[in-house]
């Protein structure tokens, strides 16, 4: 597969969109080193923008990002696609809603991803914007396909764009990369909170139909793309 003329522009776009998204991981201390990366499909095609493998944050450019095809096989770009691609790819040619993903091995919501363990809904901003606990996904290797498949069995069937891969980080996905990204930020913000409350004491959990009405009112109200 090639890059055709007629999406050109959109793909530029979309790496300047992608290369300012990563420095938000640094800048919200979701990563170290060169881990953690964003993607985003290029719509309406079987195609999407990654970051490289091994470039640090700082030499991250919109002409250094990448251009995959939804096996994670290079189609643009001078530098190897992340590890990772793999994953992102699966995730797009599984589900068709996703346009953006996130990877993070971030502190705290890695912990519970260490223990296997769910992140339960016990504050009102995880029934805002999980609609529910953060669920954990399964044990998976890198580079045989079970990353992405563990992320699409356990997402989709789930309110939450967000999943803990056991032992490993997490991965989020969204209908922009932007909210991709900040699904991964809230997800560490409310694994470190709801860790800190387990420090205290338990957590009060709260009733399904407030989580479910918290969730319709932040998804309806507050949920939506801004209009240009
Ligand atoms: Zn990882």
């Amino acid at each position: 597969m090639t890059v055709t003329t007629d999406v050109r522009d959109t793909i530029a776009h979309l790496r300047v969109q992608v290369a300012d998204l990563h420095a938000e991981l640094p800048r919200n201390q979701l990563v170290v080193w060169t881990a953690g990366n964003v993607s985003a499909r290029v719509p309406g095609r079987d195609l999407l923008v990654i970051k490289p493998s091994g470039v640090s944050y700082d030499k991250i450019t919109p002409e250094a990002m990448v251009v995959t095809d939804l096996e994670g096989e290079l189609v643009d770009g001078e530098l190897s696609p992340s590890s990772d691609t793999a994953a992102h790819a699966y995730v797009y040619k599984h589900m068709p809603h996703v346009q953006g993903v996130v990877h993070t091995h971030s502190t705290y919501a890695t912990a519970w991803a260490a223990r296997g363990e769910a992140i339960p809904c016990v504050l009102t901003m995880i029934a805002d914007e999980f609609g529910g606990e953060i669920p954990v996904g399964p044990f998976a290797l890198i580079g045989d396909g079970s990353i992405g498949r563990g992320i699409v069995e356990t997402l989709r069937n789930h309110r939450s764009p967000a999943v803990l891969m056991r032992n490993h980080g997490v991965f989020t996905i969204g209908s922009s990369a932007r909210n991709a990204v900040k699904a991964a930020v809230m997800c560490e913000d409310v694994a470190r909170t709801v860790h800190l409350s387990r420090q205290l004491g338990a957590p009060l959990p709260i009733e399904q139909h407030h989580i479910d009405s918290l969730y319709q009112r932040y998804q309806n109200v507050y949920g939506q793309e801004p209009t240009k």
